[in-house]
């Protein structure tokens, strides 16, 4: 049964969120967790690089911390929250059913989307040889030959580490924007560069076997990876003044993952990356613990007054 007011809600059923969640509630605060499982970016991934589990899919290890977050006492709602205000000592989330939620405390772990290259191809072959992680799937590719794709530096520098796994690597990008340092290191090494051109399509039946380029170029591939930043859920940030960084992608926090506003946490991708479950696990322990402090403040101003 889902209460309408929480010591501390967490926006986000991912591991940054039901880590936060599990720290919190063994705090011994009263906890919900918003958000779908499904819709975590790790939902259908495999994971092979999250220490002391060695190979576990995304949807077993997000299972298994949603019941950690039940018997740790928090409560779930599967839902999305469509606005946070401020209200006194308490901060609203509206659900997208329209429950106006109360809370003294608020962490935000709602991650974020990769952006996509709308080619043929793209969606049908997304975990067959798609990637949007170099650091996740490099190893996948060891010694076979990849492509990757962007033009800032998460492409150059991912271009860079596939170097490190396999003699070829394709950068196709239509302008290479990056520092000169950068740009002096991918000049020196072995990565076979497409300036100045596009993906057309990715081909595969059920792998990825190649790209065509916008020039009718074919490189034989057995990996895309799709290097061109994420845009993150940032209206929901905007509504409470939660200062993002320069580009408006990610949220600022501090050591104790407090963002500029107080009651107000972040953690996991939304922070920035590198975009990876031990971050975001890591990050949601403090988020949950400094929130579940700060909760607590107002259990003793109500004892005092
Ligand atoms: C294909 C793929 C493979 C990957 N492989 C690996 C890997 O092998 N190893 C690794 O370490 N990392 C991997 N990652 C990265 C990893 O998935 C992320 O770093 C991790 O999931 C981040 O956790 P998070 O909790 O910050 O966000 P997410 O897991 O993305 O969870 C975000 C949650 O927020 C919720 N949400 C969104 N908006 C709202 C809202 N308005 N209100 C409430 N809730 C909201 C969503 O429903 C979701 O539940 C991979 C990612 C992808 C895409």
């Amino acid at each position: 049964m889902i209460k309408n007011e929480y010591e501390v809600v967490i926006l986000g059923h991912g591991p940054a969120g039901l880590q936060a969640a599990i720290h919190a509630g063994r705090a011994k605060v009263s906890v919900l967790v918003m958000g779908h499982p499904e819709k975590s970016s790790i939902y259908k991934a495999h994971i092979e690089n999250y220490c002391c589990l060695s190979h576990i899919s995304g949807g077993d290890l997000l299972k298994q911390g949603r019941e950690q977050t039940l018997s740790a006492g928090a409560d779930i709602l599967e839902e999305d929250a469509v606005e946070i205000s401020h209200d006194g000592d308490f901060v609203t989330v509206t659900t997208e059913s329209g429950t106006s939620i109360r809370s003294r405390a608020v962490i935000i772990t709602i991650g974020v989307s990769r952006n996509s290259l709308n080619v043929p191809g793209e969606t049908r072959l997304r975990g067959y040889g798609v990637s949007y992680c170099v650091d996740c799937d490099a190893n996948f590719f060891r010694g076979r030959p990849v492509v990757i794709t962007g033009t800032g530096s998460s492409a150059v520098s991912g271009a860079l580490t596939l170097a490190s796994y396999t003699d070829t690597v394709h950068l196709v990008a239509e302008k290479i924007e990056v520092g000169d340092a950068l740009y002096r290191q991918l000049s020196a090494g072995s990565v076979i560069v497409h300036e100045g051109r596009k993906i057309g399509s990715i081909e595969g039946d059920q792998n990825v076997e190649g790209v065509v380029l916008d020039d009718g170029t074919k490189i034989v591939s057995d990996a895309i990876f799709i290097e061109l930043g994420a845009k993150g859920a940032m209206e929901l940030a905007g509504y409470i003044g939660v200062v993002m960084d320069d580009d408006m992608k990610h949220i600022v926090v501090n050591r104790q993952q407090e963002t500029n506003v107080p009651g107000i946490y972040a953690a996991g991708d939304i922070c920035g990356p590198p975009w990876q479950i031990a971050k975001a696990v890591g990050e949601g322990c403090v988020a949950g613990l400094e929130a579940a402090k700060y909760a607590k403040r107002f259990r003793l101003k109500e004892k005092a007054i």
